[in-house]
This record gives C-alpha cells, structure tokens and sequence, in this order.
C-alpha cells in the first residue's frame, strides 16, 4: 500500500496528526498497540492555569481556543460516520480550588488581575455549602474549563479508522523499516514519511530514544460517592473529577522511578490520605489506574524530523497536558513538513541534537 503517512502509536498524539492528515486529505495508515494507555487513563481535563501556583500555563489560551473547535469537529465527524452518541467527548466544567490559607486567597485576587487569565479565573471567593466537602476558606472558581473523554474520543475514533480498513493493531519493529531518501517502506507499506507517536514507547525506538524524556508515572482511583454530589471539578491535594452516576476520578500521583503500569498499593494509599483531607463523605473505591506521562526534561514537546532521516519524524513529550497540547503540535508538526514552516525552537527536538550518540 503507498501511502503519504505512518501514524505509529495511537494516543492523543497519534490521533491528533491522524486528524490532520484528513483535514488536508491525506493518505494514511495508523499502526498502534496498547503496550502504553497515558492517554486512556487520562483524567482529560483542560485548564490554562497552574493550579499550585495560579500562573498561566505555557501557551495555554491560545492551545484551548485551537483544541476545543478540534475535538468539537471529531465529534461532529464520529456522529456521522459511526452513529450519534448521547454523550459529548468534550464537556465544560468548571474546577473549584480549594483556598488553604489567606495567602492563598489573596494569590488568587493577584492572579484574577492579569489579563492572561481573565477568562478563566473568577475574581471573588466562594463560600462552600456542601459539608461533604473540607474547604473552611472556600474555592477558586474556573470557568471555561473542562474535559475530553479521551478514551471513548479513542475508540471511537480508533473504530473510524477500522472502518476505512487503516489501522493495524500491532507493535511496530523498528528494525524492518527501510528508509530510502525519499520514502520509508515498512512491510507491505510505503509512505513519504513516518511519524513516532510512542509515548513512553519512544524509550524502545532506535531513532529517538536519545532524547531526553523525565516520564512520570501517575495513579488514580475511581471512587463510588453517593452523597458527594459534585458538578464540578475538585483540586486541591488531589483532584476529584465527576463521571456521573456518583463516580469519580480522583488523581493523580507523580512518580519517576516506577516504570511499569501496574497500580500499586503506595499509589493508592497516597491518593486515600490526600483524598481525607478533601472531602468527609462515605465512598467505595472501585478502581484503580496507572500510565506514563511522557514527560521531557524542558518541559515542552518533542517535535519534527530526524537530524539524519527526513523522513522520519516525531510528536511527543505531550508531558502532562496532552488534551491542550496535542491539536497546536500536530498542527504545527504538519505545517513544518508540508508547508515548510519553521517549527519554534523550543518544541523543536533539533534542541537536543547534541545528545545523539550519547
Ligand atoms: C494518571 C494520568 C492523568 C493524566 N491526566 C491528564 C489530564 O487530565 N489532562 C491532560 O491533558 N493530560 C493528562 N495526562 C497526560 C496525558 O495522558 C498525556 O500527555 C498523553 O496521553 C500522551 O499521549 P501520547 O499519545 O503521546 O502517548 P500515549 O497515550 O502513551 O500513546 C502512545 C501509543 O503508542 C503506542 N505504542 C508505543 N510504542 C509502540 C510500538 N512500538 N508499536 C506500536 N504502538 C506503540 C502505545 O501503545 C500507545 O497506544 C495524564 C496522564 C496520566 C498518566
């Protein structure tokens, strides 16, 4: 089969270049396994503001005003190809930050003041009314938040793609690509370039494991609370995000030493003592998560081509904001290789050629 591309990896960076491609019509295959799932673990949430610290996050604003439309059209495209959904893949919530202390409550008056956040923090203090709840000094309030159900977003997208017979579900060898100077071939495929979206898989690609990932790990737990009754989202320790039907999310560690995706028992513990100091309230715990954020150690993405092989390229270290990050670096990805376009030089991975055979 010739095609323009290979997708390989399909988490929210794969799906994100994979949209591109049809937004420009072009042809592509997309070869994935589910060896990692940051992306179906995800909490999904959306939110320009550190919440530690009340500052902007990186580009924030300008990657939600690209990233809502996105999903949005997904959606619109899924519903018509695969059938309506009563479900929306990308909902608005608002978060709630539970205020710890008056320092606190007056960062966040000096925060609301920059015009970066004006669309996002409300500048006033909420009284907590809901005794389920520990917040003596009120919240936060966010608007123009919210979350991306990233893994029914993947499989429905996932099966759009298996209708139009381009995904194959398998782990991709590296060893058996040919790369020639104006294509790549992979068994039975040919395409103009190759695009790495692994993950943390990139740790096992001999083209790209020199750059400098710092992946975390990150638990959560879903938990039954029928007299929590929240409608937005929590954050403080933890956060608590509902799912309906009294469910709830409530994540999520960092760690980076455990690389594996098992849950364990240190990770959940942590996420019971946090979750105590948030909310006072009976609850069940029904399940337990674990993935690996594909961190960098400069804290921006890793994008565009091989210092030796044009033709094979990457989009990665979406860290831990892939939902906000994903559309604004496919798109420019697809910029930079068809349109010529140059990519900045901090999401560029030329700022890490030095370390090739390191
Ligand atoms: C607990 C937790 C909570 C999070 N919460 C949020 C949040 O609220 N909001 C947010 O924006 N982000 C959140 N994140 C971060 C977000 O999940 C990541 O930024 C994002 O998912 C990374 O997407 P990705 O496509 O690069 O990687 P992945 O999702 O890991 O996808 C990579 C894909 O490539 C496949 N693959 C790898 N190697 C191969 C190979 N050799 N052959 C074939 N396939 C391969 C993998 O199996 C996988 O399907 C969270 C992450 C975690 C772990």
């Amino acid at each position: 089969m010739q095609v323009d591309y290979i997708i390989v990896g399909f988490g929210l960076a794969g799906l994100a270049y994979a949209e591109e491609l049809e937004k420009h019509n072009k042809t592509f295959i997309v070869i994935s396994d589910t060896s990692q799932n940051s992306s179906r673990v995800a909490a999904g949430m959306f939110n320009p503001v550190i919440l530690k610290r009340f500052t902007p996050v990186w580009n924030g604003k300008d990657q939600i005003e690209l990233a809502i439309p996105f999903y949005r059209k997904i959606e619109e495209k899924l519903n018509k190809s695969l059938g309506n959904l009563d479900q929306k893949i990308i909902q608005y919530i608002d978060i709630y930050a539970i205020l710890k202390s008056i320092e606190q409550q007056n960062n966040w008056f000096v925060a609301c003041d920059k015009p970066v956040m004006e669309d996002y923090m409300i500048p006033k203090i909420l009284e907590n009314k809901n005794n389920q709840i520990i917040a003596p000094l009120g919240f936060g309030k966010l608007i123009n938040t919210g979350k991306v159900l990233t893994e029914l977003l993947l499989d429905r997208y996932k099966n759009h793609l298996l209708q139009k017979e381009i995904f194959i579900e398998e782990t991709f060898q590296h060893k058996e690509l040919i790369i020639k100077e104006d294509s790549v071939s992979y068994k039975n495929s040919t395409a103009s370039k190759i695009i790495f979206c692994e993950g943390f898989g990139v740790k096992t690609n001999p083209f790209f494991n020199y750059l400098p990932l710092n992946e975390a790990k990150g638990e959560l737990l879903i938990i039954k609370a029928p007299k929590l009754q929240l409608d937005f989202m929590l954050k403080a320790a933890v956060f608590i995000m509902p799912l309906g039907n009294d469910l709830y999310k409530v994540g999520a560690t960092f760690n980076w030493k455990d690389k594996t995706l098992i849950p364990t028992k240190e990770g959940k513990e942590e996420l019971i003592t946090k979750l105590e100091t948030v909310i006072n309230t009976e609850y069940t715990i029904v399940n337990q998560l674990a993935g690996i954020r594909p961190a960098v150690k400069d804290r921006r993405p890793l994008i565009g081509q091989h210092p030796k092989y044009k033709n094979v390229c990457i989009l990665n270290g979406l860290g831990t904001r892939g939902v906000m990050l994903a559309p604004t670096m496919a798109k420019l990805l697809y910029q930079n290789l068809e349109e010529n376009q140059n990519l900045d030089k901090v999401i560029d991975i030329k700022r890490y050629q030095n370390l090739i055979g390191n």
